[in-house]
């Protein structure tokens, strides 16, 4: 067997919520995730089929002056879903309501919820396959009837009591599909999925936020930090503020590409958006296990990583930049991850057969 580097030492949760890259929402986001946000269907760059199906969908409530169907977003952190979720509200001109899967914690407090909602409303529940199955149970209805079950008193003379609720949209967002029960997914009207931005749109959504917070910046400046932005806007918009950092400090009068790329690699952003911790499961992937497959715990537990966040965060982007492969034995470090650690090919193993058929 061929001798390689170890790995370098494992990432720790910590660490991701410190990464530049990371697509989940850290602190210095949320005043930037408010200020940037969209606010109509027409200013959101992007996902074009989402939002020509929205405006559709949109357009048909109002003429019938009925509530927008319960429609379910999927896809990873930073895409745009709570984005999305204050544009349907706003379209629809209705109150939004913003809460999470993990923090309903028991069915009273998703019943004082729907019962406090005026008609029309939207409720949106992010990260949804987290809730609870009894917190869960009290959805069916509630999405199905408009109406919700509770108990009243203990023991034998406990009775069932129905109580109405306005009319309401459920949007939902989760970046795992899979996770979501049956009944559950059955009972949204639409299902849409947020797929990673290319890098045209990428640059725009750069090019935009710039302009709201003042940053001078010129295209090729724009499409230099839109190429490691991983496709995600969360990303992109945190990279822009970095890179005014450093050309505020060089005394640059705007970002040109140079200081773009000077400041990304400062920050340890590769040229395709990859940090120390990507790399470092690849490394993993690669070093320690023979290129894969490997199931994902495994790789979890020779990382210390969650499953979870690999599955969540790490994984799609990967996947997307075909670096790794899932397949039915686990995750396997494709020929072109090897190419872009440059690290040698082995002589005989999976990854040669599928280079064999990429390049057939
Ligand atoms: P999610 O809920 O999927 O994690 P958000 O909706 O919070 O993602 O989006 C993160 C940030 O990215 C938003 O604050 C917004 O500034 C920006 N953003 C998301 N989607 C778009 C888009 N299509 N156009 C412009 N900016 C976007």
């Amino acid at each position: 067997m061929m001798q390689r580097t170890p790995a370098a030492p494992a990432p720790t949760q910590q660490e991701d919520e410190q990464r530049i890259v990371t697509p989940k929402a850290r602190e210095e986001d949320r005043v930037a995730d408010r200020n940037l946000r969209p606010r109509r269907l027409q200013e959101y760059i992007g996902q074009d089929q989402v939002k020509q199906s929205l405006s559709v969908f949109i357009e048909a409530a109002r003429l019938r002056e009925e509530p927008l169907d319960h429609t379910l977003l999927y896809g990873p952190p930073g895409l745009g879903k709570t984005t999305l979720a204050t544009i349907i509200a706003a379209e629809m001109g209705v109150n939004l309501r913003i809460t999470s899967g993990p923090a309903i914690e028991r069915p009273g407090d998703l019943v004082s919820i729907l019962t406090n909602l005026r008609p029309g409303d939207v409720l949106f529940i992010d990260e949804i396959h987290r809730l609870n199955r009894i917190v869960e149970e009290v959805l069916y209805p509630a999405m199905e009837d408009f109406a919700v079950d509770i108990i009243i008193g203990k023991g034998p003379a406990a009775r069932s009591m129905r109580i109405n609720l306005p009319k309401f949209t459920l949007v939902g967002a989760t970046t795992r599909l899979a996770l979501l029960t049956g009944p559950l997914r059955d009972r949204f009207g639409s299902v849409m999925r947020l797929d990673f931005y290319d890098i045209d749109a990428t640059q725009t959504i750069i090019t935009r936020s710039a302009g709201i917070l003042g940053i001078p910046i010129s295209p090729v400046g724009a499409n230099a930090i839109a190429r490691r932005a991983r496709g995600t806007p969360r990303i992109a918009n945190r990279l822009l503020k970095r890179v005014r950092d450093v050309a505020e400090v060089r005394g640059a009068p705007s970002i040109d590409e140079a200081i773009a790329d000077e400041a990304l690699a400062m920050l340890n952003v590769d040229e395709l958006g990859l940090d120390e911790i990507d790399r470092r499961i690849l490394e993993t992937i690669i070093n320690k296990f023979d290129g894969g497959p490997v199931g994902i715990d495994t790789i979890a537990a020779a990382t210390s990583e969650e499953s979870d966040t690999i599955m969540d965060v790490y994984e799609p982007f990967l996947i997307q930049l075909g670096f790794l492969q899932r397949t039915p034995r686990g995750r396997l470090a494709t020929r072109r991850a090897y190419e872009h650690l440059s690290i040698p090919l082995p002589q005989s193993n999976d990854i040669r057969q599928q280079s064999f058929f990429e390049d057939a």
